[in-house]
């Protein structure tokens, strides 16, 4: 029998009012795994209600920086203590690799919670000074209020933990809906959770993102909707919360240049390119997708980058030696392959995969896929796949692959490898992503924000411009004088002596 779960709403597990249930599906095998609640409306405003009356009553907003960052700590701690389960869950609902999720998923949460038990601690406004001569003025940083946020699927509780840090260490409360393909970890964390918060300042409700996600937009009562997910749903998600003018922030889809310089280390670049474009089983909105290779080493690089992706051990994710597992979903894989069939008929030179794997006969697994000689207006190379599809393009001039590279409508994540700096930095300025790394692709640190320019979104999760996206700023003003020495405009209002 598959366990199955309920939402999570003030502090309660309760069954939906819709009283259905959906299934989880673990993507290597085709198996369900769980059977969880299917929210609804009715269900999101009970949350919204629960995580109001936490904010308003001041449980969690009220309490010192230091009590914050304590809970925060303490959440930590259990996770640590049950990391190695939550990474076999993570790994089996999502198809990701059991070292990956081991290694990188679960280390990165636990130093993102750590973080931010510091950072609680560490709000501030940024005067305090006497600029108009007579008062003081301090800038004082308050919590939003009641903070609605929507996982994607890919990293179901590293992304949640993004949005959960930020918000509770700077005193707001939450409902937070995870995807509908992978709520497993979240609903996890909420029972850890659970020891250490008070009642409703943590909600989770599983259901449709047409319905949830929906309601949590729209809601009155909620005042800010963070979102991580694709640029449609972003778009959508605006459009909804314009009713109360509510705070938005989204982290939307990329699709990551990767430029190489004719002085770059062929070895270290194309072993980048490999990593970056194909792990977290290439569903990663900082992935690798286009590559630019300058012409003087194009034949080069390209032998070395399929010598490289032909290694990659494609199978079980929890097998220890496996590099690559499944896509999340059947619809996901045949949007995949109609990426494919587009490239191979736009022209693009097929080099490797491009095909449903021939071992794997359950699963959604698809070969690494890498295309030669794409061209800039091909869908390939302009539209986020999502999956395992490598675009190689060649250039002559530096300034034709910066303005290639800029040539999307996503600015997320990008790389430039080489060796001379002043070039290296010319291309790294002139890119019009969020991120950029110089011979490296895709390391984050809680300390350095992530997010997006252009259609990527806006707002920035970890780091210290994560926790003001979860703040407001208010000026409070302190009149020195008392009634002795009003300015100018004071006799306006009568005859003054
Ligand atoms: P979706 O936008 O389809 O889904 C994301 C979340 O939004 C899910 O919880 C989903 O619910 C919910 N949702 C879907 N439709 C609506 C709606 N109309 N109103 C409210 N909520 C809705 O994205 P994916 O889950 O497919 O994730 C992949 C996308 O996320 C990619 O585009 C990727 O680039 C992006 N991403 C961006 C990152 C970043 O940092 N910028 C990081 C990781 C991913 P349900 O599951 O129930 O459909």
């Amino acid at each position: 029998m598959v366990q199955e779960y309920k939402i999570f709403i003030d502090g309660e597990w309760v069954n939906s009012e819709s009283k259905e249930f959906f299934d989880v599906i673990n993507p290597a095998t085709e198996q369900v795994i769980a059977k969880v609640a299917k929210g609804n409306a009715k269900d999101t405003k009970k949350a919204i209600d629960a995580a109001r009356r936490a904010f308003d009553n001041g449980s969690w907003s009220n309490k010192t920086p230091a009590e914050r960052a304590q809970a925060l700590w303490q959440l930590a701690e259990l996770v640590e203590k049950n990391k190695d389960k939550l990474a076999a869950l993570e790994s089996t609902n999502v198809g990701k690799t059991i070292k990956y999720a081991r290694d990188s998923d679960l280390p990165f949460i636990i130093d993102n919670l750590k973080f931010f038990a510091g950072a609680a601690r560490m709000l501030e406004g940024k005067s305090a000074n006497e600029y108009s001569g007579i008062g003081i003025s301090i800038t004082r940083r308050e919590p939003v209020g009641v903070v609605g946020a929507i996982i994607p699927w890919n990293y179901p509780l590293y992304i949640a933990i993004w949005k959960i840090a930020p918000a509770l260490a700077a005193g707001n409360t939450l409902v937070i809906k995870p995807a509908s393909k992978t709520p497993l970890t979240l609903l996890e964390f909420a029972k850890l959770a659970e020891t250490v918060l008070p009642k409703g300042v943590l909600n989770v409700i599983t259901g449709p993102g047409e319905i949830v996600g929906e309601e949590l937009a729209l809601n009155n009562k909620v005042d800010m909707i963070a979102l991580t997910g694709d640029t449609s749903t972003g778009k959508e998600i605006m459009r909804l919360a314009s009713g109360n003018v509510k705070r938005v922030q989204l982290e939307l889809g990329g699709k990551a240049p990767f430029i190489v310089l004719p002085d770059a280390s062929i070895e270290a670049a194309t072993e980048g390119a490999v990593v970056s474009a194909f792990w977290n089983n290439a569903q990663d909105c900082t992935a690798t997708t286009r590559v630019y290779v300058h012409e003087s080493i194009y034949d080069k690089f390209l032998e070395a980058l399929v010598g490289k992706v032909k290694k990659i051990r494609l199978g079980d994710p929890q097998n220890e030696k496996t590099d690559m597992g499944p896509l999340i979903s059947e619809s996901q894989r045949e949007h995949v392959e109609e990426f494919v069939k587009s490239g191979v008929n736009q022209g693009a030179r097929l080099l490797c995969g491009g095909r449903r794997s021939k071992e794997m006969n359950k699963g959604f697994f698809f070969e690494p896929t890498v295309f030669a000689d794409v061209g800039q207006k091909m869908r390939i190379c302009q539209e986020e796949i999502f999956g395992p599809v490598l675009s190689v393009l060649k250039y002559s001039t530096v300034d034709e692959a910066i303005t290639n590279s800029n040539d999307v409508i996503y600015g997320l994540a990008a790389s430039v490898w080489g060796k001379d700096i002043t070039t290296l930095m010319k291309v790294a300025n002139s890119l019009k992503f969020g991120t950029v790394w110089i011979n490296e692709h895709g390391v984050l640190v809680s300390e350095m924000p992530h997010g997006g320019f252009k259609q990527s979104g806006f707002g920035k999760d970890l780091s210290m411009y994560a926790l003001e996206d979860f703040t407001q700023i208010k000026h409070i003003y302190i009149d020195e004088t008392g009634l002795v020495r009003k300015p100018w405009y004071y006799t306006v209002y009568g005859d003054k002596e």
